[in-house]
């Protein structure tokens, strides 16, 4: 089933740039989807327009039967706790622990700290543990994030991700400042629990033979407009 709906999406900045210029895009629930393209083909607008971290200027967008443009904020709130944002410089809180970064997943993170981890349930709390031992990091719980590598810093986003239990994940060039290694790691980790949790993911990646690992479909994007959206099988050198 269609879990999300980008007709005529537009995103023209406020100094003119037009990001995006028409973009149509349907989403099925647990498909995997990358997202190629040239740097500023307008790959990490389109992800953040999906949950409003950016507003568009144009079209609609429909996340499991909600329109993002016109949500107010508790519908909005709603939309981003169903949402997993993976970024490429992972967006800890550097100086609070893994697992308090764990557990501000829902974008919570973007807010004040201050106080605000004693007040999440154990069961909240038990939840955040439990993904933090899947995905290996069960060492590094209580350790600060400013301590540790890019690749275990990943795997933390990765984690607070998932944690949020969501339907869609969107992750915006995830593995682009890690090492061959850690960039294996951290897409298998995003690949497998997305497969395994039925998680729709859509993965803005820059190398397209990353993309053709892992996903069967492919967006093709270039000057704001999808130039390419099918098999991997089928991908042209037009990209
Ligand atoms: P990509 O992720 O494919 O590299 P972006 O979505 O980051 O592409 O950028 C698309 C276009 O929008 C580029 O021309 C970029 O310079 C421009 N852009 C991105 N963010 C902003 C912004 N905040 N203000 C103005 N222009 C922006
Ligand atoms: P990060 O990956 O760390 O989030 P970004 O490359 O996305 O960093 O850019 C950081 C900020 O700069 C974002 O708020 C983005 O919207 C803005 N930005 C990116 N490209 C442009 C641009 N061409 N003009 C103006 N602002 C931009």
């Amino acid at each position: 089933s269609m879990i999300l709906n980008v007709e005529n999406l537009v995103k023209q900045y406020s100094d003119g740039t037009l990001a995006l210029n028409g973009i149509n895009i349907k989403i099925n629930q647990g498909e995997f989807v990358a997202v190629i393209g040239p740097s500023g083909a307008g790959k990490s607008t389109l992800l953040r327009c999906i949950n409003r971290l950016v507003n568009s200027t144009g079209g609609s967008i429909n996340f499991m039967g909600n329109k993002v443009e016109d949500a107010n904020k508790p519908v909005l709130r709603n939309i981003r706790a169903n949402i997993g944002m993976i970024f490429q410089h992972y967006n800890l809180v550097e100086r609070a622990s893994v697992l308090e970064n764990v557990l501000h997943g829902r974008l919570g993170y973007m807010n004040s700290l201050s106080g605000m981890f004693n007040r999440y349930p154990e069961v909240d709390k038990k939840n955040a543990i439990k993904w933090l031992e899947k995905l290996g990091l069960e060492n590094e719980m209580y350790k600060r994030a400013d301590e540790l590598s890019g690749g275990q810093k990943q795997r933390v986003g990765v984690c607070r991700a998932l944690t949020q239990d969501p339907n869609l994940i969107l992750a915006d060039e995830p593995i682009a400042s890690l090492d061959p290694n850690s960039s294996n790691i951290v897409m298998e980790s995003i690949y497998n629990n997305c497969k395994e949790m039925n998680i729709a993911c859509l993965v803005n990646l820059h190398q397209v033979e990353i993309a053709q690992k892992y996903a069967t479909r492919i967006i093709g994007i270039k000057g704001g407009e999808v130039i390419f959206d099918g098999d991997v099988n089928q991908l042209d050198e037009s990209i």
